[in-house]
């Protein structure tokens, strides 16, 4: 018998691996496995639907995770891959599988950020399910939304001369996940000792631990009256994804350093951790933002609309994937974001 390291493979390689053998027999099925959520047929207008899973010590670190904020979390990911698809999430279910060291009252404040989320997005809990494991929490949240076809936006379909942009700011959730890290290993070795966050710290914390999605994108996109050729949530950083995009439509991009845009507080705390911002923004992951492209013709209708960036190019594919420095030097994106299986 034949025995291959998953690690051979990556992750992505994985799922190519394992899903290579399907072929879709349903007609309602628009597109499948490869995208920020799946397409599904419903008359006039599209399904979508994501799920992810969190697992306790591999996305989540009970030291520093607060359980409500976890819930809230658990469902803005998954959240953030119905906006990556332009469409606008309705309904999520929720299922965790917990051993016995979880109380009722531990479990209420878990959910309590889930309802928090709901909340906030307007969708509703239809379900879940609930079992029990060995060790440690894992979660696992499906996300369901709905768009008209056309405005439906895959990573596939960005075109030589789209703009590439980006909303919000990248960066701030992997700098403030340093930061939990170096109290963690300070608290480890002196438990007397109190945390010292610093003062970029309120901002970083809150990115990294009560992230939000963008679904105001989808409705401002509606309300403008742009559907971008291309779109992916930014969960494993910018350079991960761009490689996405460019994979998926067959294309090339040049970034612009200083069009990428990152917040004050993470500037100057990737400073005080000796990193340069823009590899926080480029291999730091979690900040949930949307990295878009759009046809040229529509730059006057994005050019002056809040927190959103117009941070590059898309070029031919043998142009490559590129960085363009603040110094006037180009440099080549490495390919990025795959996690190694332990
Ligand atoms: P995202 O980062 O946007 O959540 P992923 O990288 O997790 O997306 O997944 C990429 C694509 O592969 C998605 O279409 C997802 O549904 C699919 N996928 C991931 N894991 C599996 C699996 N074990 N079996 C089938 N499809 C999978
Ligand atoms: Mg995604």
């Amino acid at each position: 018998m034949q025995r291959t390291d998953v690690n051979t493979l990556g992750e992505f390689g994985l799922i190519d691996h394992l899903t290579q053998g399907f072929t879709n027999r349903q007609p309602t099925t628009v597109l499948g496995v490869g995208d920020d959520a799946a397409i599904i047929d419903a008359g006039a207008e599209q399904i979508v639907v994501s799920t992810d899973m969190l697992v306790e010590g591999i996305h989540f670190d009970f030291a520093y995770t607060p359980l409500k904020h976890l819930g809230y979390k658990a469902v803005t990911v998954n959240l953030s891959d119905i906006a990556a698809m332009n469409a606008r999430p309705e309904q999520i279910t929720f299922s965790i599988a917990l051993s016995n060291r979880f109380s009722v009252e531990a479990l209420d404040e878990l959910y309590a950020g889930v309802q928090a989320a709901c909340k906030q997005y307007g969708v509703d809990l239809v379900g879940g399910d609930t079992t029990s494991s060995t060790k440690g929490l894992i979660i696992s949240v499906t996300a369901i939304g709905r768009a008209p076809a056309g405005r439906i936006t895959r990573r596939s379909g960005a075109k030589v001369g789209d703009l590439i942009c980006i909303t919000g700011n990248l960066g701030s959730a992997y700098l403030g996940l340093q930061l939990l890290e170096r109290e963690k290993a300070v608290f480890k070795d002196n438990p007397d000792m109190q945390p010292e966050m610093g003062e970029y710290a309120a901002y970083l914390l809150q990115r990294q631990l009560r992230p939000e999605a963008r679904t105001d994108m989808v409705d401002l996109f509606a309300k403008e009256g742009i559907v971008p050729t291309s779109m992916i949530d930014i969960s494993d950083g910018l350079a991960s994804e761009l490689f996405h995009i460019c994979k998926a439509s067959g294309v090339g991009a040049v970034i612009e350093e200083s069009g990428v845009p990152i917040h004050n507080d993470a500037q100057l705390q990737a400073l005080e951790f000796n990193l340069d911002p823009i590899t926080t923004a480029l291999s730091g992951g979690e900040d949930y933002e949307l990295l878009f492209t759009i046809d040229p013709k529509d730059t006057e209708k994005i050019r002056f609309l809040p927190d959103l960036y117009i941070s590059g190019e898309i070029v031919a594919r043998e142009d490559g994937i590129k960085l363009h420095t603040k110094g006037g030097n180009i440099h080549p994106i490495q390919a990025q974001g795959w996690k190694h299986f332990e």
